[in-house]
């Protein structure tokens, strides 16, 4: 799996891939991250909804800076 991602996390693309996710439900092998990624979908408590939030809040602000 970590060779499929090219060696690198799978969310930021650039990091070298060191942790294997899973699933905490399921058990299921989600997808291998660097430290940083798997650090801050931990502390998003893995929810979707409030990952999706902090991307809505990040481009926002972003967007708002360049207007
Ligand atoms: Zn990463």
């Amino acid at each position: 799996m970590i060779r499929a991602q090219g060696g690198l996390c799978i969310i930021c693309l650039r990091a070298p891939a060191v942790h294997v996710d899973h699933c905490h439900k399921t058990g299921r092998v989600r997808g291998v991250l660097c430290f940083n990624c798997n650090t801050g979908i931990g502390l998003l408590k893995e929810r979707p909804d409030r990952i999706r939030r902090a991307i809505r809040y990040l481009e926002g602000t972003r967007g708002s800076q360049h207007s």
